[in-house]
């Protein structure tokens, strides 16, 4: 082969393997509540909604849908050389109406004496949940926090004592008071509080890429703020603290402060 076809031969493989390199990959369910895990190993920035994404190393980054989200979302690919625009369809949840009746009355409609400890509490949450991680590493594969039998999921209408209440943000799982709670994934604890009114004990971890999770109702907290943790460290145990019926884990996930729903996230996305 003559070194100009050579040469041609070579730029047409680079081309060519750049040009298929360049198609995105999604790997979740587009659905409310749903999480999204897309790669593209060109891409220079990714936008959803118009909402800047982090981007590692490999192109990949992550954006998810909150339990009413709207049916289109946009989600734009720069290239350095154009832009791609994805119209991403967005498909409705069906949700549980849950009954739970027997609540002490305290905590379904708490007097006006709580409302300081409260707001207080709600306030911690919220810093906490504001707060910037960055992560260095990027977790295709979450795992669960805990074994045990699922009572609650994600969305459900929530009617306590008879009081139409918010939906259920996230999964709970019953297990024994003292089983260990898992890290879904690598990150960074950014609050690990006892005796919250509603929460009762809590650890919040960020994962970086806008996601955090949120574990509560935990008995022993194993970790302190700043804590980087790892992926299946045991951050505590379940317990029955805050405003519960029995022992088990809530668990939330957030994805810029939106909560998703966390089966979405831990189940298998191949
Ligand atoms: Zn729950």
């Amino acid at each position: 082969m003559n070194q100009f076809i050579r040469n041609i031969f070579i730029f047409f493989l680079f081309f060519s393997t750049n040009a298929l390199s360049s198609e995105t990959d999604f790997f979740g369910e587009f659905v409310q509540g749903g999480i999204i895990i897309g790669q593209n190993k060109l891409a220079e920035k990714v936008f959803f909604d118009n909402l800047e994404l982090e981007l590692n190393n490999e192109g990949y980054f992550i954006f998810g849908f909150g339990r009413n989200h709207k049916k289109t979302s946009i989600l734009k690919i720069d290239f350095s050389d154009r832009t791609e625009t994805y119209n991403l369809d967005i498909s409705k949840s069906e949700y549980k109406i849950e009954r739970i009746d027997g609540l002490p009355s305290k905590m379904v409609t708490p007097g006006p004496d709580l409302y300081e400890k409260i707001k207080s509490d709600r306030l911690l949450i919220g810093q906490a949940l504001r707060k910037k991680y960055k992560s260095k590493t990027f977790t295709k594969k979450f795992i669960w926090p805990a074994e045990g039998r699922i009572s609650g999921i994600f969305g459900s209408q929530r009617i306590l004592n008879g009081l139409k209440k918010n939906p259920h943000g996230g999964l709970d799982i019953a297990a024994p008071v003292g089983t260990p709670i898992k890290s879904i994934a690598a990150g960074k604890v950014l609050m690990a509080e006892k005796g919250l009114y509603y929460t009762g004990n809590i650890v919040i971890i960020g994962h970086g890429y806008k996601l955090k999770s949120m574990y509560i109702h935990m008995e022993d907290i194993n970790v302190a703020e700043g804590d980087l943790v790892k992926q299946g460290q045991i951050i505590g145990t379940i317990g029955m603290t805050g405003r519960v019926t029995g022992p088990h884990l809530h668990m939330n996930v957030y994805w810029n402060r939106i909560k998703i729903n966390p089966e979405l996230l831990l189940e298998d996305k191949k």
